[in-house]
């Protein structure tokens, strides 16, 4: 097979509905018949959208191209965490990449969590954005001994992060402590989306297809899709976790798999802070509405959580509904309302993967954030757009070429 040539079968379909999309934001319907652009953005979650908002200004002409709608993959599926991880996960981090990447990285993580929430206040969206702290539970000594641990990096890191009593975290229970960090967040991420969008709808023009392959065309690309060809000086692939299906580059480096997520039906407790039970891989937080999101547990069933379709895991979705039932009382017998799964994009190191991609001129990625994209994308969009503009590459730790 020619590798600039890849013409492989794409998945168009879904079954599951997320509580974001029920009903789905107001997006722009699609623009005209443009078939040339300076650059087409193929892919609009969050990091699509992120960086067409970030070049509204550079008088680019830019194509943004999603195969179904904006936040069709992962951005319209996630739990609206604006988080820069849990504790246990600086701690792994700490511990496989060293305390010094762990801290750069959380400091980017921040950043992007600052510049995200300014942008959206800026703009007035209305998309449920609100402070709040996130607690990193344990409910065994073990699990409790690493969260010390973890926590007494962050604190040699001069990074915020307190003990918080077992009684003091009602209404959840089962839990031997908690280590908690300040300055996180919570939104509506489809809302948040569609308003950036909104928000640069008239430097762009929005296009429903799928491209099935991109091929060089006389120093530009032609990108074959199911509503034509579109020739594009150059390319941006935001798809984080279909990025293998559309360069072979991306095959080896980009770890496609699945994560399941569910809503209840509104509960009669407060819920004020994000939550992650760290043993379990578990994360839960309360809606305005009083609804609990809840995902994670995909360790109980890794072999099967792979690729990019979207189906219901019922090993996965009974053990979050478990994990819901146990350590939430509240919601011991309250109705499932939603139940999902959304494509995640892994690195083998965890850290995404921003650039120019080494095997096609002018093709570029953004994506791999292994879980944490809400709260990457925006800043890794920033950098790809600086490359774009002013072939600024990005920053060597989280720069692709690394896997050169
Ligand atoms: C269940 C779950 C919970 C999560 N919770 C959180 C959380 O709370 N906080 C957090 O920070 N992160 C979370 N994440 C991760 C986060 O959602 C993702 O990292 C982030 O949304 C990735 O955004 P993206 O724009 O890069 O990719 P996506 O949102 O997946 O967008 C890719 C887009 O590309 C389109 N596309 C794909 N192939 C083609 C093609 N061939 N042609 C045209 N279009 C194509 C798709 O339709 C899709 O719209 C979660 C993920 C899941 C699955």
């Amino acid at each position: 097979m020619n590798p600039e040539h890849t013409s492989r079968k794409t998945n168009l379909s879904a079954t599951t509905t997320p509580i974001w999309m029920d009903p789905p934001p107001p997006f722009k319907a699609d623009g005209g018949p443009l078939q040339r652009c300076d650059l087409a953005i193929v892919g609009a979650g969050i990091t699509g959208v992120s960086l067409a908002w970030w070049l509204r200004q550079s008088g680019l002409k830019v194509i943004l191209i999603d195969r179904r709608h904006p936040c069709a993959g992962a951005s319209g599926r996630n739990a609206g965490f604006l988080t820069v991880g849990s504790v246990a996960h600086f701690g792994r981090v700490a511990r496989e990449d060293g305390l010094e990447h762990a801290i750069v990285l959380r400091q980017w993580i921040a950043q992007s969590l600052g510049d995200l929430k300014d942008t959206l206040q800026t703009i007035g969206a209305q998309c449920a954005l609100r402070a709040c702290r996130a607690h990193s539970l344990a409910r065994t000594p073990q699990g409790w001994q690493n969260l010390q641990n973890a926590a007494e990096s962050m604190r040699q890191a001069n990074l915020p992060v307190a003990q918080t009593a077992v009684d003091a975290l009602a209404p959840l229970q089962g839990f031997l402590g908690a280590m908690t960090v300040p300055n996180e967040g919570a939104l509506d991420p489809a809302q948040a989306v569609a308003a950036l969008l909104q928000d640069c709808a008239d430097t762009l023009t929005l296009r429903r297809a799928a491209v099935t392959a991109i091929t060089p065309h006389h120093g530009a690309h032609r990108l074959h899709t199911t509503a034509g060809p579109i020739l594009a000086e150059r390319v941006a692939l935001t798809v984080n976790g279909f990025g293998p299906e559309l360069r072979p580059w991306l095959q080896a480096r980009i770890i496609p798999r699945r994560g399941q997520a569910m809503a209840t039906a509104p509960i009669d407790a407060h819920l004020p802070d994000l939550c992650y039970g760290t043993e379990d891989w578990a994360y839960l937080r309360q809606r305005p509405d009083k609804r609990i999101v809840i995902g994670g547990c995909r360790l109980t069933d890794p072999q099967n959580e792979v690729g990019t379709t979207d189906a219901l895991n019922n090993t996965v979705q009974t053990a979050i509904e478990t994990f819901l039932r146990r350590h939430l009382p509240a919601a011991a017998h309250t109705p499932i309302t939603h139940r999902w799964s959304g494509p995640l994009g892994y690195t083998a190191d965890d850290r995404p993967l921003v650039g120019a991609l080494p095997d096609h001129p002018g093709l570029h990625f953004a994506g791999g954030y292994s879980g944490h994209g809400m709260a990457w994308s925006f800043i890794a969009a920033r950098w790809l757009a600086r490359q774009l503009t002013h072939s600024q590459p990005p920053p060597d730790l989280i720069n692709l070429q690394r896997l050169a």
